[in-house]
Parts: structure tokens; sequence; C-alpha cells
């Protein structure tokens, strides 16, 4: 936990926000600026600052995160369609939250 982090705050309900997911590990919750039909934010109960920040005791964490988007992606249905899994990592890379998250996003219009 750390004080002053808007995604320690959601995940401790401090904040509110609609879960789609929680387990003792994660929580997943949309977007609030999504950039596609469909745009969740899977991220970790534990406080961890960037991807560069890693150590190799949150190796379980951060496997444990992609079965976690494999099953979200399956229920919101973009599973066969296809989607992004997304870390953004530091200022230059775009990360604005460092409470570490994975993006998923897809959804679009099919051609
Ligand atoms: P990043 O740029 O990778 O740090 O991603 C942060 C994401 O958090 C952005 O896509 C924001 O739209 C999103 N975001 C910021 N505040 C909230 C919030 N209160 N609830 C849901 N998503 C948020
Ligand atoms: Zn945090």
């Amino acid at each position: 936990m750390s004080d002053d982090c808007l995604f320690c705050k959601i995940v401790n309900r401090e904040i509110p926000s609609e879960f789609l997911y929680e387990d003792d590990t994660y929580v997943v919750f949309k977007d609030i600026n999504p950039a596609a039909p469909v745009h969740l934010l899977l991220v970790p109960k534990k406080h961890i600052r960037s991807i560069n920040d890693l150590t190799l005791e949150d190796g379980d964490v951060i496997s444990g995160l992609f079965m976690v988007a494999k099953e979200m992606a399956r229920e919101q249905g973009v599973a066969e369609s296809g989607y992004k899994l997304l870390f953004n990592v530091e200022k230059g890379g775009g990360q604005e939250i460092f409470h570490i998250h994975l993006h998923l996003i897809g959804g679009w219009e099919k051609k």
C-alpha cells in the first residue's frame, strides 16, 4: 500500500470502483477513459511502482496476471477476435499511474 497511490485506493475500496473480477491477488476494472470498446485494467493488489521495480519474488504475480487476462478476454467476448495487452513503463512509455497494471484492449469493429 502506498498512501498517495490512486490504484491502491481503488484496491482498498477507498475510492469506489466496480470490479469485474477480484481475488486475493488482483482486481480488474474498466479504464475510465477507454481507448477501445473493451479497455480493462488488470491490477495486482500489491503496490509495485512500475515494471522497472519488479523483483524475482513478483514473478508469480506477473505470470498470474496473464492468466487473468486470458480469462477476462474470454468473458468480454474478445478472445477470438483479438486484443492487445500492454504495460506502459515510466513517463516516456506513457505510464501515468505508478502502480503496475496491464491494459487489456479490444473489441474493435470487424472489417
Ligand atoms: P497508464 O497510462 O498505463 O498509467 O494507465 C493509466 C490508466 O488509468 C489510463 O488509461 C487512465 O484512463 C486510467 N485511469 C485513471 N484513473 C482511473 C480511475 N479512477 N478509474 C479507472 N481508470 C482510471
Ligand atoms: Zn499502489
